[in-house]
């Protein structure tokens, strides 16, 4: 008998636990819950803000505009938006050894002849660069900022002023092009040219000196990016840079 109420009394404080866990992990599941709905709505929030634009708040394209999708020239690739997963390159190789996505290759040519043909002679110190190269170049210039004494993050923010870090740069795509002076001559020289006549070949200077808040890069008088004839004489024409063309067509 005694056996019998010492086992009902046991059964009972089982069950007592059991209650005490579950109601333990409803709390937990509850509070995860909330956690990840908030966190959620946060960071719809952050996007929408970001996305109803503000000169100093990045630029992240969301669009629906067909003549954006349907154009590959037109492919936004900066700090905020990353290249694709599922993009592809077909290169070619040019003298010097650098190579550039093979669509953009006879305006490039057109360009080069054309500079040459008004005494500037242009060279391209880098084009296409795989993930592995733009890592190199990444890590070289954060190395220079910390032997600079910068601690990392610093050294990490302006390191990413001067070089996208791998996954959003523009080399990656085969459509930039850094220029610099063939030979001696003057870089400046010959990027004032381009500044003033890429656009005749599809080009555009893509990081200029009043767009930094916007492209969240420095001014690179050297790297210039093919959109196409069309795109880059509405571009050069309006002094808007690549975010604020794609945003006036969405
Ligand atoms: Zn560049």
């Amino acid at each position: 008998m005694n056996k019998k109420i010492k086992a009902t009394h046991k059964n009972n404080s089982n069950k007592k636990l059991i209650k005490k866990r579950k109601f333990r992990l409803m709390f937990s599941v509850l509070c995860l819950f909330i956690t990840i709905v908030g966190i959620n709505l946060a960071e719809g929030d952050y996007v929408s803000k970001l996305v109803n634009g503000n000169e100093n708040i990045p630029f992240i394209l969301q669009t629906d505009s067909e003549i954006i999708k349907n154009d590959w020239r037109l492919i936004l690739v900066n700090h905020w938006n990353s290249i694709p997963d599922d993009y592809k390159v077909s290169l070619v190789k040019l003298q010097n050894g650098e190579s550039v996505d093979e669509r953009i290759y006879a305006d490039l040519q057109e360009m080069f002849d054309s500079a040459r043909s008004n005494g500037i002679y242009p060279m391209i110190s880098s084009g296409y660069r795989t993930t592995q190269t733009q890592q190199d170049i990444f890590n070289d210039k954060l190395n220079d900022f910390e032997a600079q004494d910068y601690s990392t993050q610093e050294a990490e923010t302006m390191t990413e002023k001067w070089v996208a870090i791998p996954g959003t740069s523009e080399h990656q795509i085969g459509l930039a092009i850094d220029v610099v002076g063939e030979d001696n001559q003057d870089n400046a020289k010959v990027q004032q040219w381009l500044k003033d006549n890429s656009f005749r070949y599809g080009f555009i200077l893509r990081y200029p000196a009043d767009k930094t808040e916007v492209t969240g890069t420095n001014f690179e008088p050297w790297h210039f990016r093919y959109v196409g004839k069309e795109n880059a004489a509405k571009i050069y024409k309006s002094g808007l840079c690549l975010e604020d063309y794609l945003e006036s067509l969405q």
